[in-house]
């Protein structure tokens, strides 16, 4: 511990939010000798995994590559029971972390931070929370999570409805009985995607309300496969190293030539040999996918062929097909999501022509139709990558709110910080691969480059290190022009914001893992090029 730690009684840094990211952030700002205290919104730890309770939650990269690697011994220790793991499973692992390295002393839980105001006088920002506490720090982390910040849409009547409300993203910790019910199933992304194939085995009749369809990949998950985990264990540096080199940051046996170049029978092979093994691994196929519209379509067209070889009914296999660009939304993995609308009690409703009209009493209105519900699903996801962020107060230097800077789009430089508001990180914030990526290697790179800023800062006794308006500029400008190479602009992702109606449609996350991990050390190695310490 360092001496200005030992002798300060005040906190050197305050973290938000008791995800994956805050606790590893934690674990390292410890580690540097700082005082730190982390405050979370929820009654437990866990984020994401606290939070998405629903029925079939899981992740959908691979257990042994979604699990942290700044632990030689825990990544040893710890054993998956599954290809991908279970919600329960994921919360048993936060859970043991927590306690291995002694983390739940210096969390805060129950306490939702509403303000965070930077004082330059002092160079000190200062949180207040909902029970009214008022904290303050020099370095504050906001590890609030890209998907944290749940979206339900002001569907008229929605306050009216007098039967059992739930969203996938705030899901009962006791679980819900289905059994007998009539459900409403607001979505078809992956939350859906899920959940829908479990609550329809329990339901009396499940009405799923669809307006995009989207592209799902069979999991074919089971048991850890033993042989795999004795090879991965028996190196498993070298394993994070090539998976970290690779263009999401997972081993999707990433094929770098073209869909095109091949002959369809090729591809068609290649095809099927992803789609039996399962999983978002099906992207790798070819390296053009997601930058060419015409190879992205020879993957369309084999999804669509699956769809229609797996739904009877012709007219609900078409509903199904998406005709959007593949992985532009997030690609979907499931656990018999299509064969499921073959189940006589499951029931598509397409509200792709006409808006979901109303929530009434009894249930919900659409297409002119009355469907009489028990209950009703929002698995209408998140205002994702800035909600958390800008439902909290943030004020910078001038008593700047982030959220006006933010008003056209997120700025940041790296997306781990933003020009003006000084000693304020973001964990995976816009700007960075983030959602683009396996998310925890993403989280463990932001916390790593986070801890040597300011472990840098302190060393050098600078007050401050914030991005230069040039900087972050420059990055806006590489960010967008990165996205426009590639297909993701092309559909309405909520990558863009364009699922929380008037949200500016700004591409968010930086499409290139490597590219990025690259640029962040460079900045290091360049002496913080970009950045104003001071
Ligand atoms: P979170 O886990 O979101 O944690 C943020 C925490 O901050 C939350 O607990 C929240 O309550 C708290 N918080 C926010 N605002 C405040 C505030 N103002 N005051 C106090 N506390 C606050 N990624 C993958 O790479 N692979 C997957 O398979 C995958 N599956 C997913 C499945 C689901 C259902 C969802 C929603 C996301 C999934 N993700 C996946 C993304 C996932 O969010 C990340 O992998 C990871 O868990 C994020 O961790 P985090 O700590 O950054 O954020
Ligand atoms: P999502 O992908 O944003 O899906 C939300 C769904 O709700 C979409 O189908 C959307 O339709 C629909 N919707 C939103 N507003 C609507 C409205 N007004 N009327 C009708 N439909 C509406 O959210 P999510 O499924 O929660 O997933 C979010 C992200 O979390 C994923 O993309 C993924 O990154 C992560 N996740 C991962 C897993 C996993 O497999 N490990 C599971 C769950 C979540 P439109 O498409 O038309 O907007």
């Amino acid at each position: 511990m360092s001496a200005a730690a030992r002798t300060s009684p005040q906190l050197d840094a305050i973290v938000v939010g008791a995800g994956l990211a805050g606790l590893y952030m934690l674990h390292r700002l410890r580690g540097l000798g700082l005082r730190a205290r982390v405050f979370e919104a929820g009654s437990g730890i866990g984020g994401t995994w606290f939070w998405n309770r629903y029925p079939g939650a899981r992740v959908d990269i691979e257990s042994l590559e979604y699990s942290y690697q700044f632990s030689g011994e825990l990544q040893q220790a710890w054993k998956w029971s599954e290809r991908y793991a279970t919600q329960p499973e994921l919360l048993r692992y936060i859970d043991h972390v927590a306690d291995r390295f002694e983390l739940r002393r210096d969390i805060a839980l129950n306490t939702r931070v509403e303000s965070a105001l930077f004082d330059e006088a002092v160079g000190r920002w200062t949180i207040a929370t909902s029970g009214g506490q008022r904290v303050s720090a020099r370095f504050c982390v906001m590890a609030t999570g890209c998907l944290s910040s749940t979206n339900t849409p002001k569907f008229e009547g929605i306050d009216s409805f007098g039967g059992a409300k739930y969203h996938t993203g705030d899901w009962p910790p006791a679980g819900v009985d289905f059994t007998g019910k009539r459900v409403g199933m607001i979505g078809t992304g992956s939350s859906a995607i899920q959940s829908i194939p479990i609550i329809a085995q329990q339901a009396a009749q499940l009405f799923v309300f669809q307006r995009t369809p989207n592209y799902s990949i069979p999991a074919h998950n089971g048991p850890i496969d033993p042989e795999l985990e004795r090879r991965v264990k028996a190196d498993y540096a070298s394993f994070r190293v090539s998976n970290g080199q690779r263009p999401f940051g997972a081993d999707f046996r990433d094929n770098a030539g073209s869909a095109l170049a091949v002959s369809p029978e090729e591809r068609q092979r290649e095809y099927e040999d992803r789609w039996a093994r399962g999983g978002l691994a099906f992207l790798g196929a070819y390296g053009d996918l997601v930058f060419d519209p015409a190879a992205n379509d020879t993957a369309g067209e084999f999804i669509r062929a699956k769809v229609r070889a797996t739904v009877k009914d012709p007219a609900v296999a078409e509903l199904l097909s998406p005709r959007t660009v593949v992985g532009c939304k997030r690609l979907c993995v499931d656990t018999n999501y299509y064969a499921t609308f073959n189940r006589p009690n499951v029931t598509l409703v397409d509200v792709s022509q006409a808006p979901i009209e109303a929530i009434t009493p009894g249930g919900l209105r659409a297409n002119g139709r009355e469907y009489t519900l028990d209950c009703i699903v929002f698995a209408t996801g998140f205002d994702a990558m800035t909600g958390a962020l800008t439902r909290i107060d943030i004020r910078g230097r001038g008593g700047r709110l982030l959220r006006e800077k933010w008003a056209a789009g997120p700025r940041t430089y790296l997306g781990v910080a933003t020009a003006g508001f000084p000693n304020l990180f973001m964990i995976t914030g816009p700007g960075s691969p983030s959602v683009l990526s396996n998310m925890l290697p993403s989280i463990e790179q932001h916390v790593n480059w986070i801890a040597t800023a300011i472990g840098h800062v302190s060393a050098h006794g600078a007050a401050s290190i914030d991005a230069t308006p040039e900087a972050e500029d420059a990055w806006v400008a590489h960010v967008n022009e990165v996205a426009d190479s590639s297909l993701f602009p092309r559909c309405n992702s909520w990558y863009l914001g364009a699922n929380v109606p008037g949200k500016p449609r700004v591409f968010m996350p930086y499409l290139g893992f490597p590219q990025y991990v690259q640029k962040c050390n460079e900045v290091v190695a360049k002496g913080y090029e970009g950045f104003a310490i001071g």
